[in-house]
C-alpha cells in the first residue's frame, strides 16, 4: 500500500516519498508524517537471517513506496559500503547485561552517518524521479557532528552541492579539524563570528528568500535540507533498530517476539522516534527511555506534560544533545492529538511565541510507552568510569548519559526486559571527556596523545576518521560575520 506524506500542521494534500524528500519541511512549516506506519511483512524469524542492507531494504520500501526496487537497492549499497569499518554496519556489544548498539562505524564517527551516508542518494533519485534539472544546494547550519556528516555524505556526489555554517569558536578543536579537511569541490565550509543559533538562524533566513531563490533557479540551483526533520533523515533510522532485534533473535538472545527496551541518548527526538516508528511497525519493543543530559526538557516534559524551554541552556559533555527544542517531537504531538493539524499548529505557536506549551491528560495517554529520565555531568562521566572499570567497554558522553539513565530505570522499576542502548558516538569523538571520566590525570594530555591512550585503554584501534585529520591539509578557512552569510552563498554558487 502507498505511504503518502502529510503536514503536521495544515490538511493541505498529501505528498510522495520523494517529494517530501526534496522538500525537507512542509510549505506550512509543518513536518511531513507518513499518512500511516507500515507494518514489517516479513516475520523476525526472516530478518533473522538478513544483513544489514537487506533489512534496511525490507524497512525502507515500506516507507518509500514511490522508489523502485532498483532505485532502493542501488542507494543502500551506496551508502552502506566500506565507508564504514565494519560490515556489520551496527555491531551490537554486550556490556554488563545490556546491549549497545555501536551506530558510530560510518566515516564520521558519530550515528548521524547511518543516514547521512543515505541521504545524498536518496535525494538525487528524488530529483531524477521528479524531473528536477536544478543543482541541489544543501545547506546546513552545525553545532558539529551533522556538518561532518553532511559534508561526507554528499561530497563528490554529482548534482549537489553543500554549503556548512559552523560557530567559528563553539564546536570541539576534533570537529573543526575534521570539517576544515572536507576534500570535495562541491563543498563549502564556512566558520561565522556567532554562535550556533546564529548560524541556524542565518540559515533559515537563507532558505526562506524568495528572491534569492528565483535567482538561483534561473542559474539552474535550488536549496534542499539535510536536517534531522527530513524523512529521508528519519526512516533510515527505523532499519537500525529492526536489524539489532534480528541480530539478538539469530544469536539466541532473544525468542521470537519477546520485547526489548531501547534507551536513546536523546537531542532533536530524531532516533528515539525512529525506535517507535519500529514498535508501531511491529517490532517487539516494550519501552522508550528517552536520555536527557542537563538540558531535560524533555524529562520534565514526559513527567508533567508541560514542554517548557524557558530556561537557561547548558554547555555540557554531551554537546549533540544540548537542546532545548527537539524538533522531531512535533511529530509525536500531532500523533497523539490523534492526527489534528489545528490542534498541534496551536501548539507549536505557543512554543514559537512563549516558549511553553501544555498538553492534555488524554494526550499524554498517548505517551505511555515512554519513560524520560536525564543524566548529570557527574553521573555521565561516572556511568563512564563504572563500565569501563567493570568490564573494560569504553563508551562516549553521549552514550553514558543513555547509560546513566537505563541504570535510574532499572533501580526505579526493576523491569529486567533486555535492552539495547543506542551507542551515538565513538568515545575517539569526545576523547578527552572520556579519559577525564576514568581519570583526571589524563587532563594534563595533548589531544592526540590522548587518542593513542585510549585506543591501549580500550583495545581498539584508532578510527580512520582520527587517523585522517592528524595529518590531512586544510582546504577550508573561510569565515565570515553572520550577515555576510547569504553573500557567502551567493559567490560560491557563482550568482
Ligand atoms: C545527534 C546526536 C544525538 C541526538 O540524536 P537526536 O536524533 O537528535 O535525538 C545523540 N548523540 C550524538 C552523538 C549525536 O550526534
Amino acid at each position: 500500500m502507498e505511504v503518502l506524506y502529510k503536514s503536521t500542521r495544515s490538511n493541505a494534500a498529501p505528498v510522495r516519498a520523494s517529494e517530501a524528500i526534496l522538500k525537507g519541511l512542509s510549505e506550512d512549516g509543518g513536518l511531513f508524517v507518513p499518512d500511516h506506519i507500515p507494518a514489517l511483512d516479513k516475520s523476525l524469524k526472516e530478518l533473522a537471517g538478513m544483513t544489514y542492507q537487506q533489512i534496511a531494504y525490507e524497512v525502507m520500501k515500506l516507507y518509500l513506496t514511490d522508489f523502485t526496487e532498483e532505485e532502493l537497492k542501488t542507494c543502500i549499497e551506496r551508502a552502506y559500503d566500506i565507508k564504514f569499518d565494519t560490515g556489520e554496519i551496527a555491531p551490537l556489544k554486550e556490556a554488563q547485561g545490556a546491549y549497545y548498539l555501536e551506530l558510530f562505524h560510518g566515516s564520521t564517527i558519530a550515528f548521524k552517518d547511518m543516514a547521512l551516508s543515505i541521504l545524498p542518494h536518496l535525494m538525487i533519485t528524488s530529483a531524477r524521479k521528479n524531473k528536477i534539472k536544478n543543482e541541489i544546494v544543501i545547506l546546513t547550519a552545525t553545532s558539529g557532528d551533522t556538518g561532518k556528516a553532511a559534508l561526507a555524505g554528499f561530497a563528490g556526489v554529482e548534482g549537489t552541492r553543500i554549503i556548512v555554517f559552523y560557530p567559528k569558536n563553539g564546536v570541539s578543536p576534533i570537529q573543526e579539524k575534521q570539517m576544515v579537511t572536507q576534500k570535495g569541490d562541491n563543498t563549502l565550509v564556512v566558520g561565522i563570528h556567532g554562535n550556533f543559533d546564529d548560524a541556524q538562524t542565518g540559515v533559515k533566513k537563507i532558505f526562506s528568500d524568495k528572491e534569492l531563490a528565483a535567482e538561483m533557479d534561473a542559474k539552474g540551483f535550488q536549496f534542499s535540507s539535510a536536517n534531522s526533520i527530513n524523512i529521508g533523515r528519519l526512516v533510515p533510522q527505523v532499519c537500525y533498530y529492526v536489524y539489532a532485534y534480528a541480530k539478538l533473535l539469530s544469536e539466541g538472545k532473544l525468542t521470537e517476539g519477546e520485547k526489548i527496551n531501547v534507551v536513546v541518548p536523546t537531542g532533536n527526538f530524531g532516533n528515539i522516534l525512529a525506535a517507535f516508528y519500529a514498535k508501531n511497525m511491529g517490532l517487539p519493543i516494550g519501552k522508550l527511555i528517552c536520555a536527557s543530559n542537563d538540558n531535560k526538557v524533555l524529562y520534565d516534559f514526559f513527567r508533567t506534560g508541560t514542554y517548557d524551554r524557558n530556561r537557561e541552556f547548558v554547555l555540557t559533555s554531551s554537546p549533540s544533545m544540548d537542546i532545548l527544542i527537539s524538533s522531531n517531537l512535533e511529530r509525536l504531538i500531532y500523533r497523539i492529538t490523534g492526527e489534528d493539524a489545528d490542534r498541534n499548529r496551536e501548539l507549536m505557536t505557543a512554543l514559537n511565541g512563549q516558549g511553553v506549551y501544555e498538553i492534555s491528560d488524554e494526550m499524554r495517554e498517548g505517551l505511555k510507552d515512554f519513560y524520560g529520565h536525564y543524566a548529570s555531568e557527574a553521573e555521565t562521566a561516572a556511568e563512564i568510569r563504572r563500565l569501563y572499570e567493570a568490564c573494560g567497554y569504553v563508551m562516549d558522553t553521549h552514550t553514558s548519559v543513555a547509560s546513566a539513565v537505563y541504570q535510574k530505570y532499572l533501580a526505579e522499576t526493576k523491569d529486567n526486559t533486555k535492552a539495547v542502548i543506542a551507542s551515538t558516538a565513538s568515545p575517539f569523538k569526545f576523547t578527552r571527556s572520556v579519559m577525564n571520566a576514568i581519570d583526571e590525570k589524563y587532563d594534563a594530555m595533548g589531544d592526540f596523545e590522548l587518542v593513542d591512550e585510549l585506543s591501549g585503554l580500550a583495545k581498539v584501534n584508532v578510527p580512520n576518521a582520527i587517523e585522517e585529520i592528524r595529518t590531512a591539509p586544510v582546504v577550508h578557512d573561510k569565515q565570515c560575520e553572520v550577515d555576510e552569510m547569504k553573500n557567502t552563498v551567493r559567490e560560491f554558487l557563482g550568482l
